[in-house]
Parts: structure tokens; sequence; C-alpha cells
């Protein structure tokens, strides 16, 4: 006989995954080796849930009389329960018109709904490693509940700190002592809960194509790399102008593989000066949260000063377009090489370090997506080192080693107005990033992603080698623009980079404060786990407007290349395709986080990326 607690048919209260609120469920069955129940929201959804995640009706009692259990589909409309404000509406005595004011009334009463759709039991534990995608039947990474954390840690906190809170979540505060008194005496109960066994958390779902899909991108992303040098230093660069082959040998330079490695440890020591803040991640599956150092910006500082001591002394950085192949080849050596240790050592790693999307049992599979989430020697990240820095800032010095080739070749006193534009843009672009760099922790590559061949390739040689092609391209290929050309590309550089700046920083700010004053103006779903769908704002525009922006900038850096050749626009090509699938990946993922709160964002946000177009 099972050892269990509920039994089938029993009527009880279902904690929703990755959340602190709970509903009435039906159980009807129970698996004795995974130690899941299987229950039945009203709505008819099915989830399997561990036995701490379920309540007996009998403890919810004394809460009955301020909120009715119901599926997390269902809407109820209980007014009497939404009087307090929303973070997301509008302030108070703000003038409307009719019609807004219409809107708004529906609006309200829809978020009305939603938040006591949203809130029907608050229940005072820590939220435990529960996962959404998992329940929905895909073993993915946890869902953290920003918002039900932060109403736990207010439960330590004076009154007032709970009175704001619960307000702010639409919730009734509770006064009286003996509440509190059971707030306390709950945690204590969560305190002594066991720990709960692990379930397997192998990856189902396999993208990029499978197991071909991944091993013909091993294949096809280094020769596409080598494919565009080639092409870029042809004299007749079409694309029927197949690119002769170099002898394998010519590729290998050992002084160029020693200066990349110079560039890399460099780059590496940087990272380890103790300058900067240090920043939590986001929790993992475990619950612990790393510890991040963010000093990209002062790494940027340092390399611009040595290579600024560098042409001091005259050293030639045109060597790098020199040897621009070699670079490429050893860098994509090293790439090679890191991956293969990065999967080896994944392999003594524990599960719960293993990433949701990275952990199929397929060898190729998983070498290419990443074995490991967040590999580390110490407190030395190579992931997240990998994401910003030897890549990244390599690719401006790659630029600006083209702005000196192209001067010395040609000739000139002062580099093309193509050159510049080209330089300025991706400057702004990677000073943006490493400015930013605290964002770059919410990605998908941090968060969801392993370490492994497609990241450790992408950063390292991806980035650098094929996104300075415009720069690359124009040294052997001069172009010349008018000075109202090149006006009208910076404006355009200007509104891409506009949209995808406030479209982040609108979304980031939300997500680290959703009562953030500033953002008082915008209007958010809901969902079950306690997280916000903006609606209004960029992100209510469409599904991704961040990517619209990136889209925009990438068709400004392109176009002061002119429009003999379609080469200098493979990035722009190449980009779509990426943010296209990188939309379609992470649509799929909230799709599982939010469920029918998804659905309702995407009926009220209906473009994905390009307005009326997609
Ligand atoms: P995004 O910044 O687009 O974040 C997607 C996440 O935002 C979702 O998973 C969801 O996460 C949250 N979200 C989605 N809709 C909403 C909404 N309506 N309201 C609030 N939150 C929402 O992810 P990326 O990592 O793909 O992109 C980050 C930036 O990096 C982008 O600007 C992109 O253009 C750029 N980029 C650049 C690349 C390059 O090579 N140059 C490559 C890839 C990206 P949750 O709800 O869990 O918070």
């Amino acid at each position: 006989m099972p050892n269990r607690k509920f039994s089938d048919g029993e009527v009880v209260m279902g904690r929703w995954p990755g959340s602190v609120l709970y509903y009435e469920v039906q159980v009807t069955s129970y698996d004795d080796v995974a130690h899941l129940y299987t229950v039945k929201y009203k709505d008819g959804t099915e989830l399997a849930l561990k036995e701490s995640d379920i309540r007996s009706q009998s403890s919810f009692k004394h809460r009955k009389s301020q909120s009715s259990s119901s599926s997390p589909s269902r809407r109820s409309s209980s007014r009497s329960r939404s009087r307090s404000r929303s973070p997301g509406r509008p302030a108070k005595g703000r003038r409307r018109s009719a019609s807004q004011s219409r809107e708004h009334k529906d609006d309200k009463k829809k978020t009305i709904q939603e938040t006591s759709l949203a809130l029907p039991v608050l229940v005072l534990f820590k939220p435990s490693e529960n996962n959404t995608k998992r329940y929905n039947g895909e073993p993915e990474s946890t869902e953290k509940n920003a918002t039900s954390c932060i109403i736990l840690e207010q439960k330590l906190k004076p009154d007032l700190e709970v009175k704001r809170v619960l307000e702010q979540y639409s919730l009734r505060s509770r006064k009286d002592d003996k509440k509190k008194e059971e707030i306390y005496s709950e945690k204590k109960t969560f305190v002594a809960v066991k720990p709960i066994e692990k379930v397997s958390t192998k990856t189902k779902e396999l993208e990029f194509g499978g197991r071909i899909g991944t091993f013909m991108m091993i294949i096809l992303l280094p020769a596409t790399v080598f494919y565009l040098l080639l092409m870029c230093k042809q004299d007749d660069p079409s694309l029927l102008n197949f690119p002769a082959l170099p002898a394998l040998e010519s590729l290998w330079d050992g002084r160029v593989f020693g200066v990349f490695l110079l560039w890399f440890f460099l780059q590496a020591v940087f990272y380890l000066l103790p300058i900067g803040k240090v920043v939590e991640g986001l929790p993992l599956s475990s619950g612990r949260k790393l510890q991040y150092r963010i000093n990209g910006f002062y790494a940027f500082i340092f390399t611009a000063a040595a290579i600024g001591v560098l042409l001091y002394f005259q050293f030639e950085l045109h060597y790098l377009y020199d040897h621009f192949m070699q670079f490429a080849a050893s860098a994509a050596a090293f790439a090679l090489a890191l991956s293969i240790y990065l999967y080896v050592r994944s392999l003594k790693a524990p599960e719960e370090e293993l990433a949701p999307g990275g952990n199929s049992g397929y060898f190729i599979y998983d070498f290419f997506t990443g074995h490991e989430l967040n590999p580390r020697i110490g407190s030395f990240d190579l992931k997240y080192f990998c994401e910003l820095r030897p890549g990244l800032i390599g690719w401006v010095v790659i630029n600006l080693a083209m702005l000196l080739a192209e001067m010395k070749i040609h000739n000139l006193s002062v580099p093309s107005l193509s050159m510049i534009l080209v330089n300025s843009f991706q400057l702004l672009y990677v000073v943006d990033a490493l400015w930013n760099e605290e964002a770059v922790l919410t990605t998908m590559d941090i968060t969801h992603d392993g370490f492994g061949f497609m990241l450790a390739f992408g950063d390292l040689v991806w980035v650098p080698f094929v996104y300075s092609l415009q720069a690359f391209y124009l040294v052997g290929h001069p172009t010349t623009i008018t000075w109202p050309v090149a006006a009208a590309i910076t404006v355009l550089n200007c509104i891409g980079y506009y949209i995808f700046r406030s479209a982040n920083s609108q979304k980031n700010n939300f997500r680290r404060n959703p009562a953030d004053p500033k953002l008082a103006n915008l209007k958010f779903i809901p969902t079950a786990t306690g997280k916000g769908l903006l609606v209004t704002g960029w992100w209510g525009f469409v599904r991704h407007p961040n990517y619209l922006g990136d889209i925009i900038m990438a068709l400004a850096w392109s176009l002061p290349c002119g429009f003999n050749h379609i080469l200098p626009y493979f990035y722009v090509i190449y980009f779509i395709c990426l943010l296209v699938h990188r939309e379609a990946r992470d649509e799929h993922h909230c799709k599982q986080k939010y469920g029918l709160a998804w659905d309702r964002y995407c009926q009220r946000v209906p473009y994905r990326i390009f307005p009326y177009i997609y």
C-alpha cells in the first residue's frame, strides 16, 4: 500500500505551480513511484502535484469568507474583494474621455475579475520548488514567483510593510494579532516540511531540429563563418562567386592563437578584479541564487585604455585585419575545446545543476545546447563571462582594427563616413549591453540555456567575427555615402535604439518592481504565478518590441555599406531569422508558464514583432 495522505476522489486545496495560490481540486490518482498526485481543477485542468503542495480543505475553512476557491481558468466576479489599487492602474483623478473611461471600466472589471481569481486564498508558506512547466508535462526550469517571494519575505517585517504588500495585491490586511500568530505558526509548519523527493528533469521537447539539427549546426555554423569571411575578402563578393578554399594549414598560426589566448585571459583578469557591485541572479531550481560581479563596463574601459597604450606605442592593430581568418580559426578551435571541456565536466554535475533545456540524454544535443546551466570554476562563471566580455568587447576592437586598416590601405587621413557610422552604431550597442550588464541575468541564455557549443561558439566566434562583417566588408569595398543619407541612417538607428532600450527598460523595471510609480500608467494582466504581463506601453504594441528595435538597428548597420552586394546584409537577414525563432521559443516557454493568461495577452496584443505584419 503506498504511503499517501490523500485518497482518490478527495476534494482538497492544490497549490498552483510557481505561486502561493491554492485552488479547490479533486485527487484523481497517485503515482507511488514519483510520489505525485494527479489532481483535477474545476475547469478540467489536470496537473501532477507533490504532497507538500496539497492541503486539506479544513485548513482553509477560516478564510472561506474572504475567498472562494476556483479553478485558475475560471473567472469569479467578486467586486467586493477588489477595492484596493492594482499597481498597473492609472492614478486617481486622472482625466479620461468617455470612451477612455468606458474602456477603463472594462479593463478595471477585467482586472478585478483576474485579480480576484489570482488570489483566491493566500497561504503564507514559502513557495517550494514548484515547477509550472514540469506540472504541465515538461520538466523545465523551476518557475520562480517573485511576487510570492516578496509576500513571504514581508511576513517577517513590521505590520505596516505587511499591510502595504497585502494592499498592493488586493488583499485584506490581517490586522489582528491572532491572525498574525497564524502567519507565524504556518511559517513554522513550512520549516518542518520534509524535503521532497526529486523528480527526473530530463528534457523531453528537443529544439533546433533535435539530434540531427544540432549535429548539422555544429558543422554548418563554423562553415558559415569561414564562408562569409572568405567571401568578404574577394574583390567581387557576389553570392554566385564562390571563394576558393584555403589550405587548412594556412588557417593556423601559433602566434595568432597566442594573441587570442592573451586576449581571453586578459578579459578574465578584468572580470576577476574586485570592482563593481555583486548581484544575485534569479533563483535556481534548488532555490539557490548565484552571485555575479557586474563589472563589464569597467572591463571595457580597461580594454580601451590598454588599446590606447598599444596605439601610442605604434602597435599595428591592423595585424588583426591581416590575420583575420587565423584569428577566427583560433577562436573556433578554442570554442570547440571549451565546449568539450564543458560537456565532460557536466557529466559529473549534480542533476539540479543541469540546464532545463539541455538535459535530453542525447550526447550531440546536450553537447550543442549545453548540459550544465551555470558551469563555474570557483566563483568564476564561465557562461556569464563569455556572454558579454571576450566576444562582445572583441567585436568593438575588431571594428576599430578594420577602421585603421581602411585608413592605411586606402591612404585616408580620416575614416570613411560609412566606416564611422558602422563603428559608432555598433559601439553604442556594445556599450549599452555592458552598461546594462545586470539585465543579462534574466535572459534565456542565462536562465534556461546551458553552456555548450551553441553559446561558446556564438559568444567567442559568431559575435565578434560575423557581427563585424560590415566593417570588414568596407575595408575591401569602399562605399561612399552622402551626408543626408548618413543623417537618415543615423535617425533610423536612433529610432531602433530608442525602441530597443525603452522596451527592455520598461520590462526590466516592471519585473524588478511592479509597484514602481513611474509605471503606474501601464496596465497588465495578472497571471496565476503572481507576475503580470504588460498590455500597454511597448509590450502592448507588439509582443516583442525589443526585437523590433534590434532589427531596425541591424538594418541601419548594413545600410552604410550601400547596395552593391547582399553580403553586408547577411547580419540583418540572419538576425530576423534568429529573433523570429527565438520569439517562438520564448512564446512556447511563456505559454507553459502563464497558460490562459498568456493566451489572453496574445489576444490583446496580436502581433509578435512587426505590427500588422507578423
Ligand atoms: P526578452 O527580453 O524579450 O524577454 C522575454 C521575456 O520577457 C519572457 O520570457 C517573459 O519572461 C517576459 N515577458 C514577455 N512578455 C511580457 C510582457 N508583456 N510583460 C512583461 N514581461 C513579459 O528576452 P531575450 O533574452 O530574448 O532578449 C533580450 C534582449 O537581447 C532583446 O533586446 C533582444 O533583442 C536582444 N538579443 C540580441 C541578440 C544579438 O545577437 N544581438 C540575440 C538575442 C537577443 P518573464 O515573464 O519570465 O519575465
